[in-house]
């Protein structure tokens, strides 16, 4: 299959793939996504084949308004609407109570659906004009980074797919939070582009599922089917070191190897002298982190290091999904050097 590459004009062209059952690589403001028509369960099966994709880890639905939830979703609790009419469109999946015309294949036969509207006017045309919601999940090959911009999904994707829309690089680059509604107590499944400080405003408490923060042991069953999966891996192991910046740096720097890959703050970025050194952002900007930790995790993967170090922002704000990515694409394996000065 010849994977073709669309331009932000063919609206049309990309509509006509999706109603022909076919994948297509869309791009929303959290990562590209690969779609498929959500409400066909073969174009939505080969999304799984496409990736790679573990067969119990099910995908978000993408619809261009809220108007569409009652289509998909029962039982829609208030605090659902009042997320929308804040959030969307936004980097925010809800997980509802599903209706039965959401194939079992995008639900991994759960009984529930992660909804999502995506803020890309490009992606939302596409939708309107598909006339059906698009099930998506990130459209790396499974187990790697998220790609953030068109050539890293035709990376991981030429010849698997027929279409990616270019629309640019994605504004916010990391996926979207994801809170369960259908729990008595709101639940964080996954933190994202939306702040769970900014949940907290709607919803009042909130409890952050324990795989958010730490690996699962051995035998425990996880709350959401992805998070029980190795994420965002480049090929080279990654150590991350949480703390202090000035102490974090100075222990890379003491640690470092011959082939070391670094992922630092932008401030830190000439202190690791033969090594490749991918700068995410000044430490105090963590949208501007969440824009770059995918693009960095890719980058070592055409270079010659063994190993990667990684500094990690503080749980606040977009930081809790930027430390997130960053921890499990070291598989948890992390250094803490605790804060404060060193
Ligand atoms: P993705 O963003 O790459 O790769 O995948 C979508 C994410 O949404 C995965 O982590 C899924 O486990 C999660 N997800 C989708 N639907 C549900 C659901 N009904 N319940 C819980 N998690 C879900
Ligand atoms: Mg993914």
């Amino acid at each position: 299959m010849n994977t073709k590459l669309l331009s932000e004009k063919d609206i049309a062209a990309a509509a006509a793939i999706l109603r022909a059952g076919g994948l297509l690589g869309i791009p929303t403001e959290t990562v590209y996504g690969l779609g498929a028509d959500g409400l066909n369960s073969d174009a939505v099966r080969r999304i799984f084949l496409a990736k790679g994709r573990p067969q119990d880890n099910p995908l978000i639905l993408h619809i261009p308004e809220a108007a569409w939830l009652e289509r998909f979703c029962r039982n829609i609790p208030p605090a659902a609407y009042a997320l929308a009419e804040r959030f969307w469109p936004g980097p925010l999946t809800m997980v509802l109570r599903r209706r039965e015309n959401v194939p079992n294949a995008v639900t991994c036969g759960l009984d529930t659906v992660g909804v999502r509207c995506p803020d890309h006017p490009v992606t939302l045309a596409i939708l309107r004009a598909a006339g059906v919601p698009v099930a998506a999940p990130s459209g790396n090959r499974s187990g790697r980074p998220s790609p953030t911009r068109a050539s890293h999904m035709l990376e991981d994707m030429a010849g698997r797919i027929d279409a990616i829309v270019d629309g640019g690089p994605c504004g916010v680059g990391v996926e979207s939070t994801i809170v369960d509604l259908t729990a008595p107590i709101p639940r964080l499944l996954r933190p994202g582009g939306l702040p769970l400080e900014r949940l907290e405003e709607v919803l009042g408490e909130i409890a952050v599922d324990k795989a958010v923060l730490s690996p699962l042991s051995p035998g425990e069953k996880p709350r959401a089917p992805g998070m029980k999966y190795r994420h965002y891996a480049p090929k080279a192991p990654v150590t991350v070191v949480a703390g202090d910046a000035l102490r974090t740096a100075r222990y890379i720097r003491k640690n470092r190897g011959e082939y070391t890959g670094v992922i630092c703050f932008d401030e830190y970025a000439g202190q690791f002298p033969g090594c490749a050194v991918e700068a995410i952002g000044p430490a105090g900007d963590k949208a501007a982190q969440a824009r770059r930790v995918f693009e960095a995790l890719r980058a070592f993967d055409g270079t010659d290091v063994t190993a990667i170090f990684a500094q990690c922002p503080g749980d606040a704000g977009l930081g809790l999904a930027v430390a997130n990515r960053l921890k499990k694409a070291a598989g948890f394996q992390i250094v803490d050097l605790g804060e404060g000065e060193p």
